[in-house]
Order: C-alpha cells, then sequence, then structure tokens
C-alpha cells in the first residue's frame, strides 16, 4: 500500500470521527499524520519494518499501530468500523464543495438529513436558512454546491477533458516562471473515459503564488477547491475537476511518471526498484536501506528513470500492466503507430443518408489532411432512422464517385457501405448489390437485447459473407451513454482472423470500439484492424486521431493498421478480397 493511500485512509478516519462528534483534539491527530504520511520520503511499510516509525514526529503510538495492521493485513478494522456506523449518504454529503463536517454533522442532528436529496430539498424548502448559522447565501451556495457536484461526480469523454486541459495548459504556459509543464493522468494514457485532470509543473524560482494564482484565475474555474503552496485543484466549466501541482525542478521526471500511473503500473514499477536495491516515489529513487537519495540516480526525464531499471522507455499509453514492464525489460515493446502513419479512411457517411456534408467535400477534407484516400460508407436501405440507402441511391452514389475519381490523380474515393447484419445474420443487401463495392462494412444497429450466444452467432453469420470486408463498431457501446451489447468477443475475433476480415477500431469519441483491451490479442491472431472515424461530417475526420490513442494503447504497430497504406498498396489489399 503506497503512502497516499494510507495518508488518504487517514484522513478519512479524521474525517469521520468529526462526524461521529470526537473530540476535536483527536480528530486533528489523523488529519496531522495523514499530511505527514503524504510528506514521508521513505514508504510506510519500509518504516514499520525498520521500526523507525517510532521516530517520526507527529505519529503517537495509537496511529504507527493501526499503520501496522494496515500495511501488513491490507485493512484495517478500525477504519472499517467507523465507515460502517456511520449513513453512507453523509459521506456523499460532505463531498459537496464549501461543506464540512461540523455541518454535516449539524445537519444530521438538527433535521436527520443524510442524503443529497434530502439536503437539496430542505434547502430549496427554506428550512436550511432558518437554522442557526445558515441563512439565505449558505443555503444557496449548497444548492450551487449539489448542481457542481452532480457535473462533476460525472465521468468524461477523452475530447471533453483533453480540450479542457489544453485551454489551462496554453495559458499556463504564458507564465514566464513555468520550466516544464505537462498533463498527467488518464488524459495522457488516452483513457477512453476521463475522472479528472492533473497537470504537472516545475517552476524557476520558490516561490510558486504567481503560478497557482493564474492557474485559479483561469477564465474556466467555476470553483477553487483548494489554492495551495504546492497543489491547487479547481473545477471547470466543463465540470471536470482539475489539479495542478507545483514540484522541484530534479522531482518532476519521477512527479510525471508517478502521477501519470496507471496505478498498477506503478506498483509495478516500484516492486521492480526493489529488486536494485531501490525505492521510487514522486520524489526520486531512495535506498531502501539508508532511506538517502541516490545522487547518480538523479533522472532529467522519465526515459532515465526508465534505464535506471534496465528498461526501455514505456510510452505512457502502454502503462496500464498488461505485460509492459516485461516487454520493455527484453526489448520487446511494440513500435507504436503515430498518427503521421495515417494515409486514409473508411466508414464515412454524407448528405446521401445522415451525413451532413456532399462526397465532395468530405474528399476534399480528407485531402487537406493529406491523406491519399476515403472510403464512403453509407447506412443501408432498413436503417429508416438513418436515411439508409435503397438500391437506386446505391447505384446514383457509385455513378457519382465514378464521376469524381476521374478528377484525382493521386487521390480516390473507394465506393463502400455500412450494411446492417439482421438477427438472423442475413445482410441488408443482395449479393448483387454488395459485389458493386471497393468494401463491405458489416454492422449491427438494431435489436441489441439478444443473448451473448444469438448476437455473437448474428456478427459471425454476418461476417461469413464473401462480399463483406470489415466489422464496424463490434460491441456497440456508446460512453456514458449506451452499454455494450453482449458478445464473446474472442470468439468473434477469432472468426475473423480465420476469414480474413479486417476489424474496425472506431474512432468516433462515445464508441472507441473495439475496445483496447482487445487489440493485443485481435493482433496476435493476425487481425487487420482499420482505424475509422464514422465521420458524419468533415471536422469529424480528425476523430481517426483518437483511433491512433486507443491503437496504441492497444499495442497495435504501423503495419497491423490498414489504413496506414499507401493508396496503390490499399487498392492491391482491397482487390484480392
Ligand atoms: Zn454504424
Ligand atoms: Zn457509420
Amino acid at each position: 500500500m503506497d503512502n497516499k493511500t494510507i495518508a488518504e485512509i487517514l484522513d478519512d478516519i479524521g474525517t469521520f470521527l468529526e462526524l461521529t462528534g470526537e473530540n476535536p483534539f483527536k480528530c486533528r491527530a489523523y488529519h496531522n499524520a495523514s499530511r505527514i504520511v503524504a510528506g514521508l520520503t521513505t514508504e510506510v511499510e519500509e518504516l514499520i519494518k525498520s521500526g523507525e516509525i517510532k521516530n517520526v514526529k507527529g505519529i503517537g503510538e495509537g496511529i504507527a499501530e493501526k499503520l501496522k495492521e494496515l500495511v501488513e493485513t491490507g485493512k484495517l478494522e478500525y477504519y472499517e468500523s467507523l465507515k460502517k456506523s456511520l449513513p453512507s449518504g453523509l459521506l456523499d454529503i460532505l463531498k459537496i464543495p464549501g461543506l464540512g463536517p461540523k455541518r454535516v454533522k449539524f445537519l444530521y442532528d438538527k433535521l436527520k438529513i443524510d442524503t443529497i436529496e434530502k439536503l437539496k430539498e430542505a434547502a430549496e424548502t427554506k428550512k436550511l436558512e432558518k437554522l442557526d448559522g445558515f441563512g439565505t447565501k449558505i443555503a444557496e451556495n449548497i444548492l450551487k454546491g449539489i448542481e457542481i457536484l452532480k457535473k462533476h461526480s460525472e465521468k468524461f469523454l477523452f475530447p471533453v477533458a483533453k480540450e479542457s486541459a489544453d485551454r489551462i495548459v496554453e495559458h499556463l504556459k504564458k507564465n514566464k516562471d513555468i520550466k516544464r509543464i505537462e498533463i498527467a493522468g488518464s488524459l495522457r494514457r488516452k483513457k477512453e473515459i476521463i475522472g479528472d485532470i492533473d497537470i504537472l509543473v516545475s517552476i524557476k524560482k520558490k516561490d510558486t503564488k504567481s503560478v497557482m494564482d493564474t492557474f485559479v484565475n483561469h477564465p474556466d474555474v467555476v470553483s477553487v477547491t483548494a489554492h495551495g503552496d504546492t497543489k491547487s485543484s479547481v473545477v471547470l466549466k466543463s465540470g471536470i475537476n482539475c489539479d495542478l501541482r507545483v514540484v522541484k525542478e530534479e522531482e518532476f521526471p519521477f512527479a510525471l511518471a508517478y502521477f501519470t500511473g496507471s496505478k498498477e503500473h506503478n506498483v509495478e514499477m516500484r516492486s521492480l526498484a526493489k529488486k536494485f536495491g531501490l525505492s521510487l516515489n514522486e520524489y526520486g529513487f531512495t535506498e531502501i536501506n539508508t532511506g538517502k537519495k541516490i545522487k547518480k540516480l538523479e533522472c532529467k526525464d522519465e526515459t532515465d528513470i526508465y534505464k535506471s531499471l534496465k528498461l526501455e522507455y514505456i510510452p505512457p499509453e502502454l502503462r496500464e500492466n498488461q505485460g509492459e514492464i516485461e516487454a520493455a525489460a527484453s526489448g520487446k515493446l511494440p513500435f507504436l503507430i503515430e498518427e503521421k502513419d495515417i494515409k486514409g479512411t473508411f466508414h464515412c457517411h454524407t448528405n446521401y443518408s445522415d451525413g451532413v456534408n456532399t462526397i465532395a467535400e468530405m474528399a476534399e477534407a480528407a485531402q487537406n489532411l493529406k491523406w491519399e484516400y476515403i472510403g464512403i460508407a453509407e447506412h443501408s436501405k432498413s436503417a429508416g432512422y438513418a436515411g439508409g440507402l435503397d438500391d437506386d441511391s446505391v447505384k446514383q452514389q457509385i455513378a457519382e464517385i465514378d464521376e469524381l475519381n476521374k478528377n484525382f490523380k493521386n487521390f480516390r474515393i473507394f465506393k463502400g457501405i455500412e450494411v446492417d447484419i439482421f438477427p438472423d445474420g442475413r445482410l441488408d443487401f443482395s449479393d448483387k448489390i454488395l459485389s458493386m463495392f471497393d468494401f463491405v462494412i458489416c454492422a449491427v444497429h438494431s435489436k441489441f437485447n439478444m443473448s451473448e450466444k444469438d448476437m455473437t452467432r448474428r456478427i459471425i453469420t454476418g461476417m461469413k459473407n464473401k462480399y463483406v470486408t470489415m466489422l464496424a463498431h463490434p460491441t456497440g457501446r456508446l460512453l456514458l451513454e449506451r452499454e455494450a451489447y453482449p458478445v464473446n468477443m474472442k470468439e468473434i475475433l477469432k472468426a475473423a482472423a480465420d476469414m480474413g476480415k479486417i476489424v474496425e477500431i472506431n474512432a468516433h469519441p462515445l464508441r472507441l470500439d473495439l475496445d483496447w483491451r482487445w487489440c493485443k490479442f485481435a493482433k496476435e491472431l493476425g487481425i487487420k484492424i482499420s482505424i475509422n472515424p464514422d465521420a458524419h461530417n468533415v471536422k469529424s475526420l480528425t476523430d481517426v486521431y483518437y483511433g491512433v490513442g486507443i491503437a496504441r494503447k492497444g499495442w497495435l504497430e504501423r503495419t497491423d493498421v490498414i489504413n496506414t497504406l499507401h493508396l496503390k498498396e490499399v487498392v492491391k489489399y482491397l482487390n484480392k478480397k
């Protein structure tokens, strides 16, 4: 258990004690201990083992006993039973910005308020403002806080978080005191869903005030939850929580690695460091035996940290404890695909179905991205909701594309279709129509409530059609909106590999489906992946780059991805099909 987690538990105990009305000295002792542990450069675990813990100022015998139980068993009975003794709603109420334990306890004692709903009702029915020490202003703030909490407790799609973070970083960069600045956390690892934003900064002078002020005064900031010397926290307009930490220049690479995570990756890194007799944390390497910082292991960047442990540099996207440390130790990390490798894309919609732009406009936008081809794939006829094409409009579109293609020299529009797979596995067009396209994408768009077995069979049967080139959005999920339908992904991927079908990473930020957790498996089966934007307008063509992030998380290399091929190669590939 790392010091950060231990510090959080100690802090929680202090808060729980406040909620039960325990004497303030006892409460404060835990809050203090929490701060002390958070600032330690040696792991508590080591201090317990060596007995050094009794020499740490501010940690009394009683708390030391509890720390021992915590690191040795991974649990603390005292903490668990305190937590159980409190209505769980009180802990939710505590998350409302601006409401401390004292007030929460008061509200519980006076009005039996133990859920956010009850609190909201009390504020709206003006019961709160009549209480001692409250009043209209505080009641209003509580309502505002509930609103923020509701938004803030949500998770965020990658682009929302990325855009919010970039705006802050761009602004901070104008502050001349800043030496290095990086976004850390899950955003740096390009996770599909982001909880909050972590920004890390090192500065040229000691005084952090001007940087912290620049941060908390950013116009996107709607509330400041903490404003300290080394850490400030705010809630941004988008509802996302954003932390800024200022660290010493020499600690920057260690802090960056630490706050980039993932937790699981860090745990592995620390246990590897131990084998070298080292303790690794966000401040640097220390010698386990002496607890001293190791001068010769000063690292100017993350590459140096990995090098110190005899590892290749591990790109942030791979830091998910999926075997990357073993691969880095044996020089077997993948040579990850990059944005510049993309040479074109498939699966784009136009105003023939539910897209916004014309074919010509989509082709022009693709050329502006320096791409060599674009594949148009409208919905098929049963997709009435999405302006699906009937046989006649298919023929009309094909003729229009043939006409447009005459004008291009080193660019081509591929004729495709996104054909529905019916529940029985049949496709929504006859083979005769399907044979007219350069490529055929099959996908499920209806009747999601089938059993896993039936849905799996449905998709595999659909893929079996000899005209099918690739499978789109294999699970149908819409992140934060709609669950994936149940499918046996292993079976689907095996079938795709057997039949030589391409599987799509749908790069729309709501989908990012195939999930990155399956990419490595697909790659091992020899499946080719296509990174498709499912674009319904010219702007979303660049969603492909979100898909590249997911492909990188999934260990994919340039050669695993079909739309890294140049035009000539891709024509050859499609003709073979
Ligand atoms: Zn679709
Ligand atoms: Zn589509």
